[in-house]
Order: C-alpha cells, then structure tokens, then sequence
C-alpha cells in the first residue's frame, strides 16, 4: 500500500516550503488535501510527482506548486466567496474550499464536471459547487467574489472578470501566448472603478476556451 499521507507531507516540506510558499493556511491545506483521489485510477501513484498530471479529454492537474502558489497570491480569508475557472479535476476547488466559506467552480467539458462532483461528493467536501458551462466571463449569478482563480490561460484578463471582483477582491490568473510565455497575473479592485495589475512570474497553463479566451 502506498503511504499517500507520507508522500503529501514530503510533497509540502519538499516541493512547497523549500520553494518559499509561507502562508501556514495554505500549506495546511495542502497537507490535508487528498492529491491521490482527484488523479485517474492508473496515475495514483505519481499523485505527488512535481508536476502537472493528465486527467483525460486533454487537460490536465496543476502542479502542486502552481496550486499553493495561486492560493497563496490570493490572500483568501475564512470568510471568502471564491470563484473558480477551471475545476479540471476539482482540486484546487477543493483546497480553495478549505481557505475560504465558498466555491463556484466552472468547468466546459461535461465529463470532467461530472467527475470533479463525484470526488468532491466522495470526499464530503460540501462547500464547492461545480457548474458546467464557460467560465471565461465569469458566473454573474454569485458575484462579486471576494477571490476569482482562473486555472486557464487567455489572451488578457476578461473586463467581465475584473467586474465580477468585490471592492479589495482579489483575481489570479495566467494571460498570453497560447503556447510559450505565459505569465500569471493578479489583479486587485483597488476601488469602484480601479483595479491594480501585478506580475507572478511565468507558467505554463492548458488555454482558457470560451468568449473571454481563445
Ligand atoms: N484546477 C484544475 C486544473 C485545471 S486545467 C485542477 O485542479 O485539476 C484547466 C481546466 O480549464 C480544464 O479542465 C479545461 O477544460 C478548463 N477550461 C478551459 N476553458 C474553460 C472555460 N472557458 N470555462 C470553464 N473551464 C474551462
């Protein structure tokens, strides 16, 4: 039997404290997060490896890093509505859902929603709803959020997204090229009307398809 708790912590000290990600609610998440039961069957054993994994219909896991990392640049309070663009395998909603009181999470191909619902329903993960449908402009019927993490990359931030942030909302997603390039953004709604941009580096996402995206 593989020892997923041993490896989850190995994963946390390993590929996330000695990277520099600091916030403690972050890696706690992370550390309580089941990896193993949000990648396919037949992959459960690199469910730890540093790296994004395959989940079928061409998409993919984020690495664990990308994940903490986002989560961190996030700031997420306990109190937070959070929307998420991208379930993928429901992961990062998962440990979204764990910093913060609520998740919406948007994903376009049917299959992997319904997949994502069933692991979190497996789990008793009680507090993400998973919407199948575009989520590149967003889900007006929820907002404002008080955090939007995109898990796909566009050409530029949506204005429907940044419309969707809460006054002091926080946004974190990857924008550029589809292929090479890329950087993950944050945007902060600094006013009614003000939204601040900052730049977290370069990544390497699966692209954001729909009206906002490509
Ligand atoms: N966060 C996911 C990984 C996401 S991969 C996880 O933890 O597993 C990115 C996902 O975004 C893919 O599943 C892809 O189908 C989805 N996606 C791409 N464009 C989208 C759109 N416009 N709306 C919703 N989901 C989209």
């Amino acid at each position: 039997m593989t020892d997923f708790a041993a490896l989850r912590r190995a994963m946390v000290e390993d590929q996330l404290v000695a990277r520099g990600v600091t916030d403690a609610r972050v890696l706690a998440a992370m550390a309580e997060v089941p990896r193993e039961a949000f990648v396919p069957e037949a992959l459960r054993a690199r469910a730890y490896e540093d790296g994004p994994l395959p989940i079928g219909d061409g998409q993919t896991i984020s690495q664990p890093l990308i994940v903490a990392l986002m989560a961190e640049a996030a700031r997420i309070l306990p109190g937070d509505r959070i929307l998420d663009v991208g379930t993928g395998s429901g992961y990062a909603a998962a440990v979204l859902a764990r910093l913060g009181r609520f998740v919406w999470s948007i994903e376009r191909i049917e299959t992997l929603a319904e997949r994502a619902r069933a692991t979190l329903a497996g789990l008793g993960i009680g507090n993400v709803e998973v919407i199948c449908g575009d989520g590149s402009l967003g889900w007006a019927p929820q907002a404002p959020y008080d955090v939007i993490h995109v898990a796909a990359s566009g050409p530029a931030v949506p204005a429907t997204l940044e419309r969707q942030l809460a006054l002091g909302g926080r946004l974190v997603m990857p924008i550029g090229p589809r292929a090479d390039g890329q950087r993950l953004v944050r945007v902060r709604r600094t006013a009614e009307g003000a939204w601040e941009q900052d730049d977290l580096g370069g990544v390497a996402f699966v692209p954001l398809i729909g009206a906002g995206g490509w």
